[in-house]
Formats: structure tokens, sequence, C-alpha cells
């Protein structure tokens, strides 16, 4: 097809399994609904929405309501998008080469958030990935700073923790790659929620650092709602290709709603981190499976050699979707990825795999 860009033609499209009938244990989301009251609290500030209308362009009262709930420092400017994933659009939009004789690069760790790959390559930007280390996910500090000095990236992404790894990256090693790096260095926080830890209050200590979360893994992922924290002259250039009206009225509305009653997604989010730590010892005591330790939501585990597949497909037998990521990376082989989920889903899931385990 001559008029399609060959990159995308060889490329796959994004692919979301359909999950009707199934416990969902693939994609990271919060598994908790709303208490009715709640709920119902919600319906009635939405009848005060106009349709008719289009939003705030800037989501004022959103972001507002953001820097307070998340303690954003007070001297950095806030850039609100549909999901962080338009956020990284954006960012690749805006860039160009720190030197002008080389590619525009966006760097990130891998395995890793693929979305900063293929964004990239949609942008028409140069994409260098830096293997993590084999054993335990670290990252490697001194192939990242050897990436940098070679490639010279314009955006260089670290999630902390890493999707799909479930780990934290040394904040020394992350520190010296925002000093090393000539463009932006993005710390993706996606799954904030469940780490006590955070580069939000560095913000302002380095001048190309930025902070970029979601509200997505703490229970609003039907929102798409993603923000992005730091320099307000950079952040400013960033928002000039923000499409207009980006954040909807209803997600405008049910942001700012959500993010007052954040007592509740507080709650949901402690109990899902006491489900890792349950999830974690009951899959360590199971024969054939090493889960790595994880500060996110979700626990990556190693089957024996050949098994991700068979088991990933015996849990669908057993209505139990995960995510096979066997064959995304060569580090991942024999990896499977299970978000946590409730309790009773996560009793689920454990007695499936005894069984298929012990079947084996
Ligand atoms: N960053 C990381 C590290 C992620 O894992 C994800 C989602 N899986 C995102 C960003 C995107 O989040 P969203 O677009 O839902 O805000």
């Amino acid at each position: 097809m001559p008029i399609i860009r060959p990159e995308i033609q060889t490329l796959r499209a994004y692919h979301v399994p359909d999950a009707t009938g199934l416990i969902k244990l693939d994609a990271m989301e919060n598994p908790y609904a709303w208490p009715d009251d709640l709920r119902d609290a919600w319906l009635e500030t939405l009848r005060e929405v106009s349709l008719n209308r289009y939003p705030d362009p800037r989501g004022r009262e959103l972001q507002q309501t953001l820097r307070e709930a998340m303690a954003i420092p007070a001297d950095a400017a806030v850039l609100l998008g549909n999901g962080s994933d338009e956020l990284i659009q954006m960012l690749a939009l805006t860039v160009t080469a720190p030197k002008p004789d080389r590619a525009t690069t966006v760097l990130s760790v891998d395995p890793g958030f693929v979305m900063y790959r293929m964004i990239g390559l949609f942008a028409g930007l140069n994409y260098v990935g830096v293997p993590l280390k084999a054993d335990d996910f670290a990252l490697d500090a001194d192939a990242v700073l050897a990436a940098i000095d070679r490639h010279c990236p314009a955006l260089t992404f670290i999630a902390y923790p890493n999707n799909p790894t479930g780990n934290l990256f040394d904040p020394a090693a992350i520190e010296a790659v925002i000093e090393a790096a000539p463009g932006l260095v993005i710390v993706d926080e996606a799954y904030a929620p469940f780490t006590d830890e955070s580069f939000l209050p560095k913000l302002g200590r380095w001048p190309n650092l930025l902070v970029m979360r979601t509200v997505s893994k703490m229970g609003l992922a039907g929102l798409r709602l993603g923000y992005l924290a730091g320099p307000p002259h950079i952040v400013e250039q960033i928002d000039k290709t923000r499409l207009p009206y980006n954040i909807n009225v209803l997600t405008q509305a049910s942001g700012v709603f959500a993010l007052r009653h954040r007592a509740v997604l507080d709650e949901q989010t402690r109990a899902i981190r006491t489900e890792r730590t349950r999830l974690f010892d009951a899959l360590t005591a199971l024969d054939g499976l090493t889960p790595y330790p994880s500060e996110a939501n979700f626990i990556l585990a190693r089957t024996t050699p050949g098994r991700a597949g068979p088991i990933f497909d015996a849990l669908l037998d057993h209505h139990i979707l995960i995510k096979k990521l066997d064959g995304a990376h060569p580090l991942l082989v024999d990896c499977l990825r299970i978000t946590v989920g409730t309790p009773e889903e996560n009793d689920a899931l454990l007695a499936a795999l005894r069984e298929i385990l012990t079947a084996a």
C-alpha cells in the first residue's frame, strides 16, 4: 500500500483482548467499585454538566483539585492529557534533537512501557531501548549513560515503578540520568498509588525533569486522565501540541468529584497493596512459578521453561485473563504478568494455578 508509511504497515496494533465474562487481571485496573451512596452523589453532580458546551479548555478546576490532592509543588506547571498516553504523544510532537546532526530520539529501558516506543514511532522519532539488568531488572546506569552520550535523546522516559517488571529503580541512578541527559527526562509515576517513593517532591531540582502520572491505576481508568508536572516554560511549549478540549466535560466533572472523595480510592489502593503482599507470598509458595518483588499493582512471575503459554491458556479455561509477556522481550522469556485483584479474584487465580501446576 504505497500511501501508508512502511513503519505503520509493519506495526501490530495495540491489542486489547476481549475480557467479557472473565476475571480480568491483565490491565492493572483497580478492581473495586464505589459504594452506592458515592455513586449516587457522583450521578447527582453529572446532572449539572452541560453536554452542549465545550469543556473548559485547560480543565482549570480539575487541575486545581489535582494539585491539592497530589501535592504538586506550587512552582510546577501542570498539563492534563487524555490518559498519560496522550501526554507522551504531546511530548513526542514537541521536541527536536538537542544536537542538530542527530536524529530526534526517544530513549527508555527495555522491557518497559511499550507506548514510549510506539508513540515515538508514530511521531517519526528514533527509539533506543537500553536493556535492564537480566537478573533483577535493575536500571543499568552505565549502559543508559553510554546510550545518552551516544544518542543525545530529546526524551528519556523512566517508569518508576517500571511496567512490566514492577520494580523501582535506584533513585541515585535516575538522578545521574537526569543530570547527564541533554533533553527532557520524564519520570513516569503511573503506579504512584502503590509505592511510597516519588520524584514529585524533587521537581525543580533539575531544569529538565518532568513527572508524569495518571489516575488510571488508582481507580479511574475509565476517565482517561493523565497529568504532567514540570517547569512552566517547558510545559507551556508542550501545551501548544494539545488538541483543543482534550479533557471532556464528563471527565472534568467526574475527576473533580472523585478526587474530592479520594479517601475511598486511597482505601482501595491500600487494600490492593495488602493483597499484593499476600498474592506474592502465595505465588512464591507455588512450585513452578517465581514472582518478582513489586511496588506496583501487578506481579511479574517467571514460569519454568516453555510453560508461560500453556499456563496462560489454562487460566483462560478457568475464565481468568492475565498478561502473557513471554515473547515480548528476551528478558521476559517464560514471564506472565498478573494484576492484583480483589481477595476473591486472587483466591480464584491461586486455586486455578495450584490445579494447573500440579497437573503439569
Ligand atoms: N505509563 C505506564 C508505565 C503504564 O504502565 C501505563 C498504562 N499501562 C501508562 C503510562 C498509561 O496510562 P494511561 O494512559 O491510562 O494514563
